[in-house]
């Protein structure tokens, strides 16, 4: 279980001449949440008071306000409390943040800005919504929500103390990106993740991708999400799966029959699934979906499919086209990192995938394990120059004479914690295996070598 950090937010809200929100986008350089616009507010700080306390969180919340926008709100002013909202478990940093709103007559200058923000903007909340839903920003799901409910409703306080959530319970709002829901299901994974992204793609007609989890609680969740987003009018179209690991396939079967859904994965997907799982139509490279229209554009919501297998035969990134966000399965991880295990992987086809997702220019990409990724062309750099520098160490450890696997793995990965050894060696064997495939070592009896 993670430690859940203490946090408070100050939604500023003025009521003249229209109703307006103080928000501030985060600078770039930020660890968390750069680029996001969001209300004022951070850590607690040992000076506000003890976490026991909520006293101690609403001076957290006006310190930072002041801090960050140059606005002093007196701690004897009218504050509401609208309650917690706990990040969801995709992230490994999770915030357990108070949330609190301020009416001001009207719009108040800001001061000095700190260099958390790059900017701050008086704003309709109707106003910043609409450029989110043309992609051209980014928001966390509960800022989102909170917007939202203050563009339908007006200022309404127990609303939006509705909007609440606690540890046990996600957000209401999951939408990650305009279109794209994003639900973290438990599931028999890899640590230190322990959920799998499951996504809903799409506006009235949507795309289900993998339904993750054995767990009935977790299918009933994500069955939950789909049943009120077809209250609202919207339509399931298909299940897609990204590969056929069972921490990506094991709520497939249930949802299918429950909603009478087709199942789509890739051939090979569909041949590895064989007497477990059957997939109703085959998916291969460049495939599109067409969803209709998007409702915010009016233009067509397309999503593709990006062949990238490695980490497993038939493993596929989901592009949707209207801003290229993707749904990139195992290929990067927010979390943890990708196995490349030799039983079902490829090392050499896993960094040819990397270079094919870095060329597909993604805007932002949805892990199944992790939070989004907010720049995916350079974490696809970056996951093939740590593959690479971890083969050129191989090949220097090679340098001075055979080695067996064992010796092998204790050069190479001498700066891996001993427990994840298991592991490695199964990355160490898929990097030997590539070697091997580009005649660039053999192996006599136990032994490896280079081959001149
Ligand atoms: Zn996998």
């Amino acid at each position: 279980m993670p430690d859940f950090i203490p946090a408070a937010l100050l939604i500023l809200v003025a009521q003249q001449p229209r109703l307006q929100v103080l928000i501030g986008k985060r600078a770039s350089d930020q660890r968390s949440f750069p680029d996001h616009w969001t209300f004022p507010g951070g850590k607690l700080d040992p000076e506000d008071g003890p976490e026991s306390e909520l006293g101690s969180f609403l001076s957290c919340a006006l310190r930072e306000t002041a801090e960050e926008v140059g606005i002093v709100i007196d701690v004897q002013a009218k504050i509401h409390d609208l309650g917690w909202r706990v990040t969801p478990p995709f992230s490994p940093k999770r915030f357990e943040t108070r949330y609190f709103l301020h009416e001001l007559p009207e719009a108040m200058p800001l001061g000095v800005l700190s260099p958390e923000l790059s900017e701050a903007i008086w704003i309709e909340p109707a106003a910043l919504l609409q450029r989110w839903q043309r992609g051209l920003l980014r928001l966390p799901p509960p800022i989102r929500g909170i917007l939202a409910e203050l563009a339908v409703s007006g200022l309404d306080l127990s609303a939006l103390k509705n909007l609440e959530n606690d540890r046990e319970h996600l957000y209401s709002d999951l939408e990650l990106h305009p279109g794209i829901e994003v639900i973290p299901l438990r599931t028999p994974t890899l640590l230190p993740a322990t959920h799998t992204n499951c996504a809903l793609i799409g506006g009235p007609q949507f795309l289900i991708v993998d339904p993750a989890s054995p767990y009935p609680e977790e299918q009933a969740l994500l069955q939950a999400r789909i049943a009120a987003r077809q209250a609202r009018g919207d339509r399931p179209v298909a299940i897609v799966l990204t590969h056929h690991h069972v921490d990506h396939v094991s709520g497939a079967r249930a949802l299918s029959e429950a909603l009478e859904l087709p199942i789509q994965a890739h051939a090979q997907t569909s041949a590895l699934l064989t007497g477990q799982l059957e997939i109703s139509q085959e998916i291969s490279d460049g495939f599109r979906w067409q969803l209709g229209a998007d409702p915010a554009t009016g233009q067509s919501w397309d999503v593709e499919a990006l062949f990238t297998p490695g980490h497993a035969p038939g493993h596929l990134c989901l592009i949707d086209l209207r801003h290229r966000v993707a749904h990139v399965g195992d290929m990067l991880a927010g979390i943890g990192s990708i196995l490349i295990d030799p039983s079902d992987g490829d090392m050499g086809q896993y960094l040819d995938s990397l270079k094919k997702l870095e060329a597909a220019q993604l805007h932002s990409a949805i892990p199944s394990h992790g939070p989004i990724l907010q720049d995916p062309s350079a974490s696809c750099r970056q996951y093939y120059r740590h593959r690479l520098n971890r083969e050129e160490k191989v090949l220097a450890a090679l340098a001075s004479g055979p080695l067996a696997e064992r010796a092998l793995l204790e050069q190479v990965y001498v700066d891996t914690d001993s427990r994840a050894w298991p592991l490695a060696r199964r990355s160490l064997q898929a990097h030997l295996l590539k070697l091997r495939q580009e005649q660039r070592v053999i192996q006599i009896g136990e032994a490896w070598s280079l081959t001149d």
